[in-house]
């Protein structure tokens, strides 16, 4: 099968959060499973080149009609750790994706709304008619807009689009400039609630409404979530929606790429190991206390590697920190975070522990250290309001890592909780709970400790529990391609 994805982010070349994990590690998966694969992103100037091979110029004048005009493109192509990618890089005075950041532009939408319409272009102009389309989030919805109400005929006929949700929150909200830029036009078919229109402001369109409305498929990341999203507040809004679209709607768990994150060759960290050398894990601890100068001592080291977003659920993050020194361990924490008021809190607490020997908070993104944290701590934490998939969880427990997690969305789907979940005990493989309030995470950080501390065997066959676990992409990949296989009949 041919599978275009088309995605604003893509790991390690662009990478802000999971989606790009997913991209990169589902491509893989596919195209081991003999399918083959491309993959459609911006140019942005901020892409990590230096993990980009042989890019070179693929299609040289792109003109993408934009407006009443057209913007000139060209499509570079080249390889990042073997995907096959093209980059799109329009040529125009709004400069779309040379901002020095992915996200966070006043534009976003109009942005990526032209991302979209380019990409199409793309499609159309050099001839490639993938069987399936799969694009990812909202900055892609308007994807499967276009091929339906525009591409389709008779151009593209047979192309099936599958549609994941990776984030309901963010939504892409807009108007009908986007109408009036990519061609669709048509203002009043358009913002009706069977089509874009928002859900609660009727003025508004909604990118990802259209991804959900014009997919043949529509997944988020983990069982659990999909049903959150279709029976709590967890869909932002869209609850209605994937009532009336139920039959297409599912829930797939993400996989983590076993080849990325593989504590057994990962040349990212300092010592290898793997279930049966978990003593070797000790080396790791050891470079990652002498990397962010904490001090060598017998306590064990909790971490949070992440996003610092209200999603995340800084305010336990911040708790277990506190929480963690004063009950024996010391704490690294590694996320960066978009937003100023949050951003400065961190910055502020970071400054509060700079002599503490127990602690280090790195503010920034660093793909390096996130491997050694990953490798050298003995717990980490994901403790979010909500959570579709998470990938820190399924990663933590790659390197022996046990997770502490809040039960929701992925979370509650890959987590089991040591004392109390119904699996057999020898299924169990971190720490849960469940109210979002300081005494849950306390309670699930102390059992974590004390069993830590009084029971270094057990504590060992947690790891081992935790490390047998199957998260890679290979039973996920399977599910896609079974979806694929289904909306490609239609
Ligand atoms: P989300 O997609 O909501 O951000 P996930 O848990 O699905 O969260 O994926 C997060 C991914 O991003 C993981 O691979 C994690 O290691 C990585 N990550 C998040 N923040 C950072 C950071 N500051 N530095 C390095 N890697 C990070």
């Amino acid at each position: 099968m041919y599978v275009m994805m088309i995605s604003s982010e893509l790991a390690p070349v662009a990478k802000v959060g999971g989606l790009a994990d997913v991209v990169f590690g589902l491509s893989r998966e596919l195209e081991i499973r003999g399918n083959s694969v491309e993959i459609i992103l911006p140019k942005y100037d901020r892409l990590w080149y230096d993990q980009i091979w042989g890019l070179c110029e693929s299609y040289h004048n792109l003109i993408v009609p934009w407006g009443e005009g057209t913007i000139p493109c060209t499509v570079w192509f080249g390889f990042v750790h073997g995907r096959k990618v093209f980059f799109i890089e329009p040529h125009s005075e709004e400069r779309f994706f040379e901002r020095g950041t992915f996200y966070g532009e006043w534009d976003d939408a109009t942005r990526f709304a032209f991302f979209c319409k380019a990409a199409m272009e793309f499609l159309l102009r050099s001839g490639k008619r993938p069987d399936v389309i799969h694009c990812h989030d909202w900055q892609t919805g308007l994807v499967p807009v276009l091929l339906y109400e525009m591409y389709q005929h008779p151009d593209m006929p047979h192309q099936r689009v599958c549609y994941t949700i990776h984030n309901f929150r963010h939504q892409g909200m807009t108007n009908d400039y986007v109408l009036w830029a990519t061609g669709l036009g048509r203002v009043d078919y358009f913002t009706h609630q069977e089509r874009l229109q928002d859900n609660f402001n009727q003025g508004a369109l909604n990118m990802m409404k259209g991804g959900i409305v014009y997919s043949n498929f529509v997944s988020t990341v983990s069982p659990h979530h999909a049903w959150e999203v279709r029976f709590t507040d967890q869909s932002f809004g869209f609850g209605h929606t994937l009532h009336i679209h139920q039959e297409k709607f599912g829930g797939i768990l993400n996989g983590i790429d076993y080849d990325v994150w593989n504590p057994e060759v990962d040349p990212l960290i300092a010592a290898h190991f793997d279930a049966e050398t978990l003593e070797a894990k000790a080396g790791n601890a050891a470079a990652l206390r002498h990397r962010l100068l904490l001090e060598e001592a017998d306590k064990p080291i909790v971490a949070y590697v992440g996003r610092l977003d209200q999603q995340k659920g800084v305010h336990l993050v911040r708790h277990a920190l506190f929480h963690a020194l004063a009950h024996g361990a010391q704490f690294v924490l590694l996320g960066s975070s978009p937003e100023p008021d949050i951003s400065d809190q961190f910055h502020q607490l970071r400054a509060f522990l700079a002599d503490n020997p127990d602690c280090h908070l790195e503010l920034g993104f660093s793909e390096q250290l996130a491997h050694l944290i990953y490798a050298g701590s003995d717990m980490v934490i994901v403790p979010s309001m909500y959570e579709p998939c998470g990938l820190t969880q399924m990663i933590g427990m790659r390197y022996g890592t046990i997770p502490i997690v809040r039960s929701v969305g992925g979370l509650a789907d890959t987590v089991f909780d040591w004392d109390y979940s119904d699996r057999p005990a020898d299924e169990r493989n971190g720490f849960v709970f469940e109210h979002a309030d300081f005494a849950a995470i306390e309670f699930a950080l102390n059992r974590a400790i004390g069993l830590y501390r009084q029971s270094p065997n057990i504590w060992k066959t947690l790891q081992r529990q935790a490390m047998a676990y199957d998260y890679s992409w290979n039973k996920p990949g399977e599910h896609y391609l079974r979806i694929y296989e289904m909306i490609r009949r239609k």
